[in-house]
C-alpha cells in the first residue's frame, strides 16, 4: 500500500515507517487520513500479546521528580492493572502528554505501547495508547520506590492530577479522585497554599471523592501555582486558557411524580401525577481535549442523584420542606436549580414540562451569586426561623382555649 505522507509504496504500513516518515503513530495516520485501522493492519498486528521479557529493571532508584509524577498518576486513579502488566491509558488526542509522562516513567521501568484490539463489542479494530511495566517489576523494590522520604513535591503531584483529570467547567476546576485519602491530601496541602476546594458528592469511581474550586478566585489561584508545570506538559495549558466556541449542551430528563398545590381552589389540590420531563442546559466553551462543553454522562449522573431518585416515584410534596407547600413547575425550577448548580456552574436554563401543554423556564443565579446569596427567599417560607413571629399571632394565642374546643371531637 502507498503511504499518504511520503508517497513510498510499501507492503505494509507500521509505526517503524511512519515514525521516521512523519512522526506519527499509526494511530494518528488512521486519524488524518480517516481511514479505519482494519483496513491498514495486518491480522498479525491485531490482538498481539505483549512479553513481559521485553520490559527490563531499571538500574536506578527514580528521581524526586518522577515519583512526584507517578504519585499525582496514582492519585488521579488512572493507573490500573491489566493481566500481568500496570498500565496507564492514554487518549491519541493526548499522545504528546502520555509521551511526556514516559519521560518520567520510564524510570520505572514503563514502556509506550500502541495496542491494536478487535473490539468485540463494536466489530471494530481499536488502538490503545498505554504505557505498561510488569507489575511484578513495579513491585520490586516497592517500598523504596513508592516510599515519599522526602516527600515527593506536591505541586509537581498536583500539576499532572491536574493535567490528567483536571475538568474546567465555567471557571471552576473539578477533580475526580477513586479514594478519599488522596481527595484529603489535596485538600490540606491546597488549603495552606490559600487555596479552598468544597468536597462533592457525584464521582465518577464507586465510593469516590469529586472536588470542586470554592470560587473561580481560587481556580486562578491554583493554575498560577501550577502554571510553570502546567506548560511544561504538552497540551495542558490550552485547556485551562480556553478560546474555543462556546456550546449550549442539554440533557433531557424523566420522571415520574404525585403531588398537589396546597389551598388550591380546584381540582390541583387533590394529588395527582404525571410524567415531567426536565431539560437541563449548560453552557461552556468547548474543551479542546474531550471535544465536549460537559460529559453528557457526568450531567446524567449529577442530574440523577440529585433530582430524579429523589422525585421519581414519590410525592413531590414529601420530598422537600421547600417543596411542601407549593411543588409549582415554577418552585420545583427554582428548587432543581439549587440542587445542581454547584455540581453545574455552567448551568444556563432549567426547562420543566408538567404536561405537553405546560411548561416553564428558569434561568437562575450564577454559582457565584448563589454562594454569596444562599437559597432563593421563594423556597424559605415553611423553613424560616422567623415563621410565627409576628405579633399578630398572640390574637390567636390568647384564645387558644376556643381553638382547641374547636379542635377537639365531641363526646
Ligand atoms: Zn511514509
Amino acid at each position: 500500500m502507498q503511504c499518504l505522507e511520503c508517497g513510498d509504496e510499501l507492503s505494509r504500513l507500521d509505526n517503524s515507517h511512519l515514525l521516521h516518515c512523519c512522526s506519527l503513530t499509526l494511530h494518528e495516520y488512521a486519524l488524518r487520513h480517516h481511514l479505519p485501522l482494519d483496513l491498514l493492519l495486518d491480522k498479525d498486528q491485531i490482538n498481539c500479546e505483549d512479553w513481559i521479557d521485553d520490559y527490563s529493571s531499571p538500574q536506578s532508584q527514580p528521581s524526586e521528580r518522577a515519583r512526584a509524577i507517578f504519585r499525582g498518576l496514582k492519585w488521579s486513579g488512572l493507573l490500573c492493572n491489566e493481566n500481568e502488566f500496570t498500565l496507564l491509558p492514554g487518549e491519541v488526542r493526548r499522545l504528546d502528554l502520555l509521551l511526556w509522562d514516559l519521560h518520567w516513567l520510564s524510570e520505572y521501568g514503563f514502556q509506550f505501547r500502541q495496542e491494536y484490539r478487535y473490539a468485540e463489542a463494536t466489530h471494530r479494530v481499536v488502538a490503545l495508547n498505554r504505557l505498561k511495566v510488569p507489575s511484578v517489576l513495579l513491585q520490586q523494590n516497592a517500598e523504596v520506590r513508592l516510599s515519599p522520604v522526602p516527600p515527593p513535591d506536591f505541586l509537581w503531584s498536583l500539576a499532572v492530577l491536574i493535567a490528567h483529570v483536571g475538568e474546567l467547567q465555567a471557571g471552576y476546576l473539578f477533580l475526580q479522585f477513586p479514594e478519599q485519602t488522596a481527595a484529603e491530601t489535596v485538600m490540606v496541602e491546597a488549603e495552606r497554599r490559600g487555596v479552598h476546594f468544597k468536597q462533592l458528592d457525584a464521582a465518577g469511581h464507586a465510593g469516590g471523592v469529586m472536588l470542586r474550586t470554592l470560587t473561580t478566585s481560587d481556580t486562578r489561584q491554583l493554575l498560577d501555582l501550577v502554571e510553570g508545570m502546567l506548560s511544561e506538559m504538552p497540551g495542558v495549558s490550552e485547556r485551562f486558557n480556553q478560546n474555543t466556541p462556546e456550546v449550549t449542551v442539554s440533557k433531557e430528563l424523566v420522571f415520574d411524580s404525585a403531588h398537589f398545590i396546597t389551598d388550591h381552589p380546584a381540582k390541583c389540590s387533590n394529588l395527582h401525577g404525571g410524567r415531567y420531563l426536565l431539560h437541563v442546559k449548560v453552557r461552556d466553551r468547548v474543551d479542546p481535549v474531550t471535544g465536549c462543553v460537559v460529559d453528557y454522562g457526568y450531567l446524567k449522573r449529577v442530574a440523577t442523584k440529585q433530582i430524579i431518585d429523589r422525585f421519581d416515584h414519590h410525592n413531590l410534596n414529601y420530598t422537600a420542606a421547600e417543596l411542601s407547600w407549593r411543588s409549582s413547575t415554577e418552585m420545583l425550577c427554582v428548587y432543581i436549580w439549587e440542587q445542581l448548580i454547584d455540581y453545574l456552574p455552567g448551568l444556563v436554563e432549567l426547562e420543566l414540562y408538567e404536561t405537553t401543554q405546560s411548561w416553564c423556564n428558569y434561568k437562575g443565579p450564577s454559582l457565584a451569586l448563589f454562594q454569596e446569596q444562599g437559597s432563593d427567599r421563594l423556597l424559605g417560607h415553611f423553613v424560616d426561623e422567623k415563621l410565627g413571629s409576628a405579633s399578630h399571632r398572640n390574637l390567636i394565642k390568647e384564645k387558644l382555649t376556643a381553638l382547641e374546643v374547636i379542635g377537639k371531637t365531641t363526646g
